[in-house]
């Protein structure tokens, strides 16, 4: 198809919670045209969060069309598409901040059948001392698991849970959705695809019937490298293989290049999500950093663990629409010309605090206002914020699962805040890399689509592609260890982890 063609290219979208941004690669992974439209969410009730599917659909389209126009080339240029998208289930899409599962989480994880089961896996771990029983023992849900989300649904909205009933209704994600669309439905809609990186090897049929789901609504996992079907002509013209399909922040590792067990990346966008390489087995937590399927390509399967924190960019977002400034990039300046945050401590919690505290029901809060404090003094204050749930993460992250760190590299849009990279390197003690290019959930999806066409050949050749990068060393610190900050920091963070504390079981 592309005898005559002297360049090709691969296209890669990513679906995010603030925008879908669409962007064109070259063979050294420069990008070569983009385009961007920003996401409408929904906010039907107090902690309802929701996207509009259609509205997802034709944003996909304007961005795509609109990416390879800037670019300057031709539909028939592209040689295979990767897609990233956010990881939320079907109906009017249900995002991972949406708390409407809170009530009926909490009434799972106080049911006999849940005490029942930590009772068995606590004798377990007293007869076999295995960290698994242990953290099974340990074992709440979150309104973060989609399961209970699509729980939810079939228990709120009867027409849902009669198609299911009569075998009319399947779930799906973003890009299960976005793929029937572009291929025009040429999979059977009930044997409808996802990657791994989605679920994990295989649906779990325990939880399925623990929860009353039949496991036949659930799409057909495949691997993350795989030939998905062409793009229908109709849409661009010309067919374009779907050669990845991949959940966000699985993406984002690829595309860091954190191939490596030891590998960490932090993506601060509008949450921020700490992921490490584990390798070839899963890590079990029981402080709430929870186990996925990074990729699997061929035979290799690569398991990460994540851990979250909801709300950065959106609480960065909040903080414009006051007007505390009027363009995000004011605030790392307005952070760094006061010297501290004169007391104030702020509690970045618009969806719950996750790992290691795990509590939907906290609420989002400053304390330690004073007649003295300023626009400036709580810029600081949520900045800092993003940078102590970062030093949270990554604590959490040492203690459970004992891999040594290899590297540490960081993206996002608010990752082009110096400020909060600075602290954040500071607080670790550790040299942070950023990435000139910063969205790197659209180049992991584009990078994995390449490989599968052999537009790259190897894992190598990526890391030699990879943007130039910015680093972040630990203030007074030429070498890596505990930086000087952090020891001044020790008092600001224990402030704020009494803040932290006051902020939780709020809404109980
Ligand atoms: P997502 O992929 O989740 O949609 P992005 O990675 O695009 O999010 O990041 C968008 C967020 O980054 C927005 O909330 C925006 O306010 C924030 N942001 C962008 N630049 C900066 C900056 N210089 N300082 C702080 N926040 C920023």
């Amino acid at each position: 198809r592309n005898g005559l063609i002297k360049e090709t290219f691969i296209l890669s979208v990513d679906v995010g919670t603030t925008s879908i941004k669409c962007h064109v690669y070259d063979k050294e992974a420069k990008i070569r045209g983009s385009c961007t439209t920003k996401v409408v969410l929904l906010y039907p009730e107090v902690g309802y969060v929701e996207m509009e599917p259609d509205a997802i659909w034709k944003g996909f389209i304007t961005v795509v069309k609109g990416a390879v126009q800037d670019a300057g080339v031709q539909m028939r240029q592209i040689e295979a598409l990767g897609i990233s998208t956010q990881r939320v289930p079907f109906h009017n899409f249900i995002t991972w901040q949406d708390q409407r599962a809170a009530d009926l989480v909490k009434s799972w994880n106080r049911s006999c059948t849940m005490k029942a089961l930590r009772g068995v896996m606590k004798v377990l771990y007293l007869l076999t001392r295995q960290k698994r029983s242990l953290a099974a023992s340990l074992i709440v849900f979150s309104t973060q698991h989609v399961t209970f989300r699509l729980v939810w649904a079939l228990t709120h909205y009867k027409k849902v849970c009669q198609a299911v009933a009569e075998g009319n209704c399947c779930f799906g994600t973003i890009d299960t959705w976005l793929l029937f669309k572009l291929t025009k439905g040429i999979f059977d809609f009930f044997s409808h695809p996802c990657d791994v990186t989605f679920s994990q090897m295989c649906w779990s049929g325990f939880l399925s019937f623990l929860v009353s789901l039949p496991l036949s609504i659930f799409p057909k996992v495949e691997n993350t490298s795989h030939d998905f079907g062409s793009t229908d002509p109709s849409i661009f013209g010309v067919p374009i293989p779907i050669m990845s399909l991949m959940a966000d922040q699985q993406a984002a590792m690829f595309g860091e290049c954190c191939f490596d067990v030891g590998d960490v990346k932090i993506t601060m966008g509008t949450g921020n999500f700490m992921d490490i390489n584990t390798g070839n087995k899963p890590h079990t937590s029981v402080q709430g950093l929870y186990p996925l399927v990074g990729w699997k390509i061929g035979d290799e399967v690569v398991y990460l663990a994540e851990g979250n924190a909801a709300d950065t960019g959106t609480a960065i977002k909040w903080a414009q629409e006051l007007e505390l400034y009027s363009d995000v990039q004011e605030t790392s300046a307005m952070a760094y010309s006061v010297s501290d945050s004169d007391g104030v401590c702020f509690v970045p919690s618009f969806s719950g605090l996750q790992a290691p505290l795990n509590d939907p029901k906290a609420c989002a809060s400053f304390m330690g206002l004073k007649p003295s404090t300023t626009k400036c003094h709580l810029v600081r204050a949520i900045l800092e914020s993003v940078a102590f749930r970062n030093k949270q993460l990554y604590d959490t992250m040492l203690r459970e699962t004992s891999i040594p760190i290899a590297k540490i590299r960081v993206d996002g849009g608010v990752s082009s805040n110096d400020f909060v990279m600075q602290l954040t390197a500071d607080l670790f003690g550790r040299k942070l890399t950023r990435p000139e290019h910063r969205e790197m959930s659209c180049l992991g999806a584009a990078f994995v689509a390449g490989l599968g066409v052999g537009f790259w050949r190897t894992r190598e050749e990526l890391k030699k592609v990879q943007s130039a990068n910015e680093v972040f060393l630990p203030h007074g610190q030429p070498k890596e260890g505990a930086g000087s900050q952090s020891r001044e920091y020790i008092p600001v963070l224990q402030s704020w982890e009494r803040a932290l504390r006051r902020s939780m079981n709020w809404y109980s």
